[in-house]
């Protein structure tokens, strides 16, 4: 099956169009915040970029709007309860995909995207007559949302990752 697609309109707004699965803090996968999320807040409150917000049961939701995830661990660290994977295991469920919507697609020169990923996972394909295009290598990307933050055209989606467990 098809891995689902998790528009970056949903996931900033928290409005859904087919009930797409929340993004959640890393190292927490759906499984574990419903089996052991009391929804205390700790890792909310915990999170230094402030991109942690509760859901409508107070369970934590992962925005990228403004800024990425530093991989700090400070929301694990707060939680007291068995949600956070170790540190060992891949932190997000999810890699980043692009929309049509990005400017390159309609013909505008952008890389910014490409310019703020941590891992180089971003690279351009030269076309002839048109912008250069984005092209996620999603072995590489870890998810952080970096571009996402950056895009200028809210371009920038996560879906499901397909090597993830
Ligand atoms: S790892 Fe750090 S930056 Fe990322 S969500 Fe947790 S507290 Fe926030
Ligand atoms: S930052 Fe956004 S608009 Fe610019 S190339 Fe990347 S995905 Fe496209
Ligand atoms: S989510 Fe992070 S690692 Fe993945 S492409 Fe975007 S900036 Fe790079």
């Amino acid at each position: 099956m098809a891995a689902p697609d998790i528009s970056r309109r949903n996931f900033l707004t928290g409005r859904a169009r087919t009930a797409p699965p929340p993004l959640r803090p890393p190292w927490t996968r759906e499984e574990t915040i419903t089996s052991a999320c009391t929804g205390c807040g700790a890792c909310i409150d915990a999170c230094p970029e402030a991109i942690l917000s509760p859901d409508s049961r107070g369970r934590p939701v992962i925005s990228f709007a403004d800024r990425e995830c530093t991989f700090c661990r400070a929301c694990a660290q707060a939680c007291p309860e068995p949600v956070f994977l170790d540190a060992s295991e891949r932190a997000f469920a999810h890699v980043a995909a692009i929309e049509e919507s990005c400017f390159a697609k309609t013909g505008v020169h952008c890389q910014s995207c490409g310019d703020a990923c941590p891992e180089a996972a971003i690279r351009f394909r030269p076309r002839i007559g048109g912008a250069p295009l984005p092209e996620i290598e999603a072995a590489q990307c870890t998810g952080c949302g970096a571009c996402a933050a950056i895009c200028p055209a809210n371009a920038v989606s996560m879906r499901a990752a397909e090597s993830n467990p």
